[in-house]
């Protein structure tokens, strides 16, 4: 399958994890929007939100608490930061393997761009 977040996740494509786990890892951001880019994915392939099934329950909320691992350990959890999805193409979704973006270290504006 060509997916590069698959590929991530098997670790056929380089890249620099901070955290990984059975279900989900999460790595830097390779083009970051802010000091602190991290992406957090499960390495099951689920294309967008719109796909989660119920049995996903427990593998979304788990995005979220490795979010906020990557978080204290960068550094950021105090000052504050942020969790984006993007959802298909209005929203700007690229990749097509749902990920949490882990965005802090600047003051960030709202509304979002
Ligand atoms: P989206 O726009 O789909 O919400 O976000 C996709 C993100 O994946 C972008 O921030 C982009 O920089 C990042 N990205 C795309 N390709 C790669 C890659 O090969 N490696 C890493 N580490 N990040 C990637
Ligand atoms: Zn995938």
């Amino acid at each position: 399958m060509e997916c590069i977040f698959c590929r991530i996740a098997e670790k056929k494509l380089p890249s620099k994890i901070l955290f990984e786990d059975e279900r989900s890892i999460a790595f830097e951001d390779i083009n970051p929007q802010a000091p602190v880019h991290v992406l957090v994915i499960p390495k099951k392939h689920i294309s967008t939100v719109l796909e989660l099934k119920k049995e996903d329950r427990e593998l979304i909320g788990q995005l979220f608490l490795v979010a906020n691992i990557v978080a204290k350990e960068k550094g950021i959890a105090e000052r504050g930061f942020r969790l984006v999805l993007n959802c298909n193409r209005e929203a700007g979704q690229t990749v097509f393997h749902i990920h949490l973006h882990l965005l802090g270290g600047r003051p960030m504006q709202w509304p979002p761009g």
